[in-house]
């Protein structure tokens, strides 16, 4: 489908599941609508979807394709690509380019774009990523029960993620690695707990078999199951942050988990015509979250445009030329983007 200088009232960027469930919801409400998606979606190298009612375990990649037929059937257009730009283009509209040169315009927007975890730098880690290299216990804990699981001590909230895994294993290990001495209140919660902690910067990890088996901590092999990790949580934007969009660091206490694109409780960001759903906004969301979101948002998307085409079609009635009908939502537009400051 060639997609060059397409128009759509509604384009989704990302096709995760708050994406696809964007544009269900979108093209359901008779909405034209185009998903235009890179393909990484943030769960790719596990192997279900866990805590999704009524899919349990699903691998990742059929329940979003399964999200992306229905989406289908109700008329939604989906592309594959990266977008590499954006601007707001002087008719009010939204110009994204493609990285392979499509250009399309939106009225309005909906970025679902996730998030990008920022991996603790401990060599081979990053492979291991999502198979035995996990971070949420309710995603990964079941999978894991019982069986040895170390954590990693990349900040103050390495302690309370042990108790939290202990929750699935008798089996855990502290590894103190960037932590320095433990607080005696948290030395005497990790002890009741059985939870053994192991001083040393870990140096690396084992793998045999296309397995992760241990870590390297102080010249030694420490063997275990499963590595638990406190990735930090960017929202990833790219070419978007364009549109005048910025991120705002989250912090849980005095420890940054990440930067989230701020919306307000519809879902709206604070450039007029623009909507976000997911990761991208909420850090700590699952797919189950993520989809509704973009389900909530795609509402808020269409009676935006209830509003934009019932205003359009007032001024027609009341005579005005169509030109400066189209002037007007433009120079409505503007305003809004005034009043945001941007
Ligand atoms: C290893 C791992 C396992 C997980 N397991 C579970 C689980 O079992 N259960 C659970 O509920 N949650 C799980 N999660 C969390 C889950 O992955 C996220 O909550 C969910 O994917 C968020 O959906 P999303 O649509 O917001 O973003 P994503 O699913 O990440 O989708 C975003 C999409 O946008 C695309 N994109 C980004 N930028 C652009 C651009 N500029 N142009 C076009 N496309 C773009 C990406 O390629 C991607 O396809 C897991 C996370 C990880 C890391």
């Amino acid at each position: 489908m060639d997609l060059q200088d397409r128009s759509y009232e509604i384009v989704v960027v990302g096709g995760g599941a708050a994406g696809t469930s964007a544009a269900l919801s979108s093209a359901r409400a008779r909405r034209s609508v185009l998903v235009v998606d890179a393909g990484e979606p943030r769960n790719a190298p596990a192997g279900g979807v866990h805590n999704y009612l009524g899919r349990e375990g699903t691998p990742p990649g059929d329940l979003v394709a399964a999200g992306r037929v229905e989406a289908e059937r109700y008329g939604a257009e989906f592309a594959t690509g990266e977008v590499i730009a954006a601007e707001r283009a002087p008719d009010g509209d939204f110009r994204l380019t493609l990285d392979g040169g499509t250009a399309v315009t939106a009225a309005r927007l909906v970025i679902a774009t996730g998030l990008v975890d920022e991996l603790p730098p401990v060599p081979g880690l990053a492979q291991r990523w999502g198979r035995e290299v996990l971070h949420c216990p309710y995603c990964h804990g079941w999978e894991v029960r019982d069986r040895h699981v170390a954590v990693l001590g990349t900040g103050p909230m390495a302690p309370h993620q042990a108790l939290l895994w202990r929750q699935w294993s008798p089996r855990i290990t502290l590894l103190r690695h960037d932590l320095g001495e433990l607080g005696s209140e948290d030395r005497a919660k990790l002890d009741a707990r059985g939870i053994t902690v192991v001083p040393g910067p870990v140096e690396g990890v084992r793998v045999e078999a296309d397995r992760l088996t241990g870590v390297e901590v102080g010249g030694h092999v420490l063997a275990c199951d499963a590595l638990v990790v406190a990735p930090l949580f960017t929202a990833r934007l790219g070419a978007l942050a364009d549109l005048g969009l910025r991120t705002e660091p989250v912090w849980r206490g005095d420890t940054p988990v990440g930067a989230r694109l701020p919306v307000d409780a519809s879902g709206a960001t604070a450039v007029p015509g623009v909507w976000a759903a997911g990761n991208v906004t909420d850090l700590t969301g699952n797919v189950i979250s993520a989809a509704a979101a973009g389900a909530n948002v795609a509402a808020q998307v269409n009676f935006d445009l209830v509003e934009a085409d019932t205003r359009a079609d007032l001024r027609r009635a009341a005579g005005q030329d169509p030109f400066l009908v189209r002037e007007r939502e433009v120079a409505d537009l503007v305003a809004g983007e005034r009043r945001h400051g941007l």
